[in-house]
């Protein structure tokens, strides 16, 4: 299988591109391409969480532990809570990630069980969307597509190095076909895995940010639609898009 250091190389590569050609082609705001093209690094590395101890295992927690409650704030900030308990949530979910998580993860993950799947780079990928704070649901998309990217990355990695070219002869190696599939050996693993795709899809498409579909909510105003806590959107639309329209040069490109 890829080595750590082939893994976390080849995802950072992609991520740098991914970010810098949101960046050069697309308008994307400087700090989210950046964002995006760290969670995309850092992703290459996640399929190897269930390998019993190592590098990433260690690695990943730890920053998990200390990004997961940065990402959070934004959404914590949005519900209204006090800079003093958004600090103590903080602190929760990292102690919450540094001891629980990582607990839970060496006593029930098997390596090449079902984090090295399809499924598992969707939930990485749904988990993502729903760090993102952000009140445009363009950034929870483009945040999720870049953990994928990364994360896919690293299943392909596996699979590449399961061929034997030694010889001039091509082979399988026996760890062939044990990263890219949608389901392994344990009916548990299996089960839960879906078990948690389904809650991860279903609180993805309960997220506030799909409530702001409209494009033109999402590409004109964005701030300003957030602002109506009791669900005016429609009435303050017509105003907003007249805004845009009175000041051609002053786009909103987020
Ligand atoms: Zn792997």
């Amino acid at each position: 299988m890829a080595g750590f250091k082939t893994h976390i190389t080849t995802s950072t590569c992609l991520g740098v591109a991914y970010g810098a050609t949101a960046f050069t082609c697309y308008d994307v705001p400087l700090p989210a391409c950046v964002l995006a093209a760290g969670l995309g690094g850092v992703s290459g590395m996640l399929p190897d969480l269930d390998s019993a101890s190592g590098v990433p295992k260690r690695e990943s927690i730890a920053f998990a532990a200390a990004v997961v409650p940065l990402l959070l704030a934004e959404r914590f900030k949005r519900m209204g809570m006090e800079p003093e308990y958004i600090v103590l949530a903080g602190g929760a979910v990292y102690l919450f990630i540094r001891f629980v998580l990582a607990k839970i993860l060496t006593h029930f993950s098997v390596h090449r069980g079902m984090f090295h799947s399809f499924p598992a780079c969707l939930i990485a990928g749904e988990i993502a969307f729903l760090l993102c704070g952000h009140e445009n649901l363009w950034e929870h998309y483009f945040n999720a597509a870049a953990v994928m990217m990364g994360f896919m990355s690293h299943l392909v990695l596996d699979e590449i190095w399961a061929l034997d070219f030694s010889g001039g002869r091509l082979r399988f190696k026996s760890s062939w076909g044990t990263a890219m599939k949608f389901w392994g050996e344990s009916l548990g693993s299996n089960l839960l895995t879906y078990a948690l795709l389904a809650v991860t899809t279903l609180a993805s498409l309960g997220d506030p940010a799909m409530m702001h579909k409209n494009p033109a909510a999402d590409t004109a105003a964005p701030h300003q639609v957030a602002t109506q806590p009791d669900g005016t959107e429609q009435s303050a639309l017509p105003q907003d898009a007249e805004q845009v329209a009175t000041q051609p040069d002053n786009r909103d490109v987020r």
